[in-house]
This record gives C-alpha cells, structure tokens and sequence, in this order.
C-alpha cells in the first residue's frame, strides 16, 4: 500500500482536541492517514511578516503533520482574496459578489507554487498525493512541473457551476489546464461532474469517454462523482449519549414541550439565511397556531469575518432575525432564538436530536454536512423530518426529506407545516430510506472508493 499525502488549506491539530469537537472529515482523512501512513501537508493557519520558513512538522503515530505560515500579502491575495473572494461565490452562483483581480490571481499562483515548492522534498516516488478543494486547483501543474510523477487526485468540495457561470471567470482555462494535471478528479455530485464535462467538451474540445476517462491537453485522467458521508454510527451513538447532557437537558427544559425546529450553518451568503427566516416568518402568519408553540433556534458561527460580504450577511441576519422576533415574541415565547457561535459536534448531535425538523435550506451547496449528520442523530421510533434544499448536494442522496426550493419561500414555509404535522408513520418510513443512504455512504466508504479508484482504477459507479 503506498503512502499517502493529503494537502489541504488547514491540517487538523497533530493533538487530539477535545472528543466530538473535531469535523467528520478531519476525523475520515486522520483513519486514512493511520492506515496507509503518511503526510498531511497544509496552512498552519499563521499569518506572518516574514516570508516563509521550511514546514514545521510533528509526528503522531504513522502521520507526519506539516504546516507552513502565510505572509499578510499571501494571506490577503490567496485566501481572503482569490479564494474567497472569487472562486467561493463564483462556484456558489453568486456572480454579482465574485470580485475578479489580477492581483488576487497571481497570488493565488504564487502560493500554489510555494505550495507546490515545499512540499516536493517531503515526497517519496511510491506516494499518493491527495489534495482537497479550491484552494489548490493548480498544485498538481506546479509539481508536474518538478518532475514530480506521483498519482494525484483532487476533490473539490464545492459545487462546480454551469458553463456560463464558470466561464465568467477571466482565467477559467488556466484552472481546468492546471486541474487536468491531476490523474483522478472527485466531485460531490453527478450534477458538478456533468457540468465539469460540458466545460471539457465544449469550451476545449475534449473528450470524455467511458468509466470517466477525459482527455484533453494531451493528458488522459479521470473525473467522477464521489459524494462525502459522515460519520454515521459515530454521530448517532453521540447524539444518543449527549441527551442526558447538561446543554441537551437545559435546551429541553427551556423549550417547556414546544416544538424546536433547527438550522445550523456557518455565518455565510451561500446558506440561505435570510430565506429561511422569511420562511419561518411566513409560517407563523400563514399557521397562526404555531405562534407560541414552536421555536426556531438558528446556530450561525461567524465565518470569514474580514470579507465584507460576511460583515454584510451577519448585519442583514441580524436585523431580519430581530425584526420576526420584534414582530411576533410574547412576553413568554420568543419565536428566533439566533445565536452566533459554535458548539462542539457532540453538544450539536443532542440538538439534533432534541429537534422536531432539521431546517437546511442553502442556496447552492457542495454537499451540506449538517442534512446528513441530523438524519444519522434521529432516534428510529420517533424520527424528525428533514426539510432540504434541492441545491444541496445532500438531496441527491436524502429522497426522505422534504424537498424545497429556498427561493420559494411561501413554499417552504408549507413544508414546514406538513412537517410539523407528518405522522409518525411516514415519519419513520422517510427517516428509514435516508438513513440507509447514509449508513451504507458513510464518510469512511467515501475516502475508501475514492482512494481504490485513484490508486487503482477502479470503475468509477
Ligand atoms: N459544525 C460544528 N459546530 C458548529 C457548527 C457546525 O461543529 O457550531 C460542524 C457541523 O457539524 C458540520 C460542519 O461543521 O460537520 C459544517 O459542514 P457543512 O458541510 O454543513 O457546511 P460547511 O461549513 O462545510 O459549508
């Protein structure tokens, strides 16, 4: 078994954090790290004056973890500017916040290259080099360019948008060049893939052949559709566990018997925040009985809070989240409870649970963790019902939940109501199919499929 190196923009801690407060996903790439050994390669998540010094790197077990620091220019130009200012909501749809800039993209070359050029002597012939997401679209080129020949993959977590959307980007054949250095590229859904060929057929005149194979530029590599799981059984044993917690038994107690519908995203444009509000608004004046007996707790972490369209988010949250509340509280029911802060996965697992409808209504997402981690917390004799977005990559897969259009948001606001009101017959028989897709899908499957299918080509489903 070769070794594995997987590059990502931030490494998880070498040290273990606190239980249930690390992501599924750094907990699946650190099982795939334990079993083939290898590097995990990254950000530290530093911002320094000087330029950069040679990685710093700590040992766990089989798993060498190497960082390196960013310059304030790096940081400005490559994250906060290229990366999220333009390939984040370029790929998310919004166009009309995608800033373009000769001067972001060059930083953004610039550090792919830097990237690219300290982490070559870390690597051995017989790796696999897995890099993740938008960040690193050119890092296979750069290395390519070193001589180095290892199998490369790539998994963009992200959407990947129409041809119209996409080629609004001034350097859209660079990235897809750079992105055909890789040997295998993963996408979250057939949707992403299918438009990832319509680009390579038509902007460039490739081909695109059986069991994914691409070629183009001279090169031949593979593209599929991969969608990420969780951790099932993990998730579902911590939600059972965290009902007898301290926060779970608080959230009960204050809820006095009405039922709690939840949403749980970071602080950003792409979730359908202000939508979703609207749409709980909309239930409250269309079904006056829920008024006093339901209640709508919003967990928004902040998130790139030096990006100005996050300050504008955050601001407009606020005053619609405040104006619902203003409009309909009573002087013993506040309808929004609007909180912006994190919990730790575990304290998440026991809301979900505790929680009559999962409410996940992003305006295009990638996957959407957080739909497939509240279908795993449901207890089977008396599931929740999930109502999701049909941008998420998540309804592809969740055919129990109740599916809605976000920008819909009288319709929404119905599905709500059918929720509230579902019988807990056709609440189990729904919870039941979801579940199977996401205990057999589970975030250990999907780094397994991935991993056999750059290593050995396997067919791709
Ligand atoms: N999450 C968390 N604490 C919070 C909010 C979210 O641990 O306060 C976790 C959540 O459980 C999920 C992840 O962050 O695992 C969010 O992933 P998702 O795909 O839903 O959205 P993203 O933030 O990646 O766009």
């Amino acid at each position: 078994m070769s070794r594995l190196v997987v590059v990502s923009n931030r490494v998880a801690a070498s040290k273990l954090s606190r239980p249930g407060s690390e992501g599924g996903l750094s907990v699946a790439l650190r099982a795939a790290l334990r079993q083939h050994g290898g590097i995990w390669f990254g950000w530290s998540g530093k911002v320094l004056e000087r330029d950069y010094g040679q990685p710093s790197v700590a040992e766990v077990g089989k798993t060498t973890f190497a960082t390196i620091d960013l310059t304030q220019r790096d940081y400005d130009d490559y994250y906060k500017g290229f990366a999220n200012s333009t390939l984040w909501p370029l790929f998310h749809y919004r166009l009309d916040l995608a800033e373009f800039s000769q001067r972001t993209w060059k930083g953004y070359e610039r550090v792919n290259a830097h990237f690219a050029h300290r982490l070559q002597p870390l690597l051995k012939d017989s790796d696999v080099i897995w890099v993740h997401d938008y960040h690193f679209t050119l890092l296979a080129e750069q290395l390519r360019n070193a001589n180095c020949r290892q199998k490369m993959g790539f998994f963009l977590h992200i959407p990947w948008p129409a041809l119209p959307v996409f080629t609004a980007l001034p350097w859209h054949r660079e990235i897809v060049k750079a992105l055909c250095a890789y040997d295998l590229i993963g996408f979250q859904t057939d949707e992403d893939l299918e438009c990832f060929q319509d680009y390579i057929r038509r902007e460039i005149g490739g081909e695109v052949g059986e069991n994914g194979v691409i070629r183009v530029f001279g090169r031949t590599l593979r593209a599929g559709a991969f969608p990420i799981g969780v951790d099932t059984e993990t998730f579902a044993k911590m939600a059972e566990e965290s009902e007898t917690s301290n926060q779970v038994a608080r959230l009960k107690k204050s809820l006095i018997g009405r039922d709690l519908i939840i949403g749980v995203d970071r602080l950003d444009y792409s979730k359908g925040l202000i939508n979703r509000v609207e749409a709980f608004e909309h239930l409250l004046t269309a079904y006056p009985d829920n008024r006093g007996n339901v209640v709508f707790l919003q967990i928004n972490p902040p998130s790139r809070a030096d990006v100005a369209d996050y300050v504008d988010i955050r601001r407009e949250m606020e005053a619609t989240a405040g104006r619902v509340n203003g409009a309909f509280a009573e002087y013993d029911w506040v309808p929004i409870r609007y909180l912006n802060k994190s919990f730790s996965r575990r304290v998440l697992a026991g809301f979900f649970r505790s929680s009559r409808i999962g409410l996940v209504t992003p305006l295009r997402d990638g996957m959407n963790l957080v739909a497939k981690e509240y279908v795993a917390a449901q207890p089977a004799k008396d599931p929740g019902v999930l109502v999701l977005s049909r941008f998420a990559g998540a309804a592809r897969e969740l055919d129990g939940a109740l599916i809605v259009n976000p920008y819909d948001v009288e319709g929404v606001a119905e599905r709500l109501q059918e929720a509230l009101t579902m019988p807990l017959k056709e609440r189990r028989e729904r919870w039941r199919s979801m579940h199977r897709a996401i205990a057999v899908n589970d975030v250990t499957a999907w780094w397994a499929d991935y991993l056999e299918t750059l290593q050995h080509g396997k067919r791709i489903p």
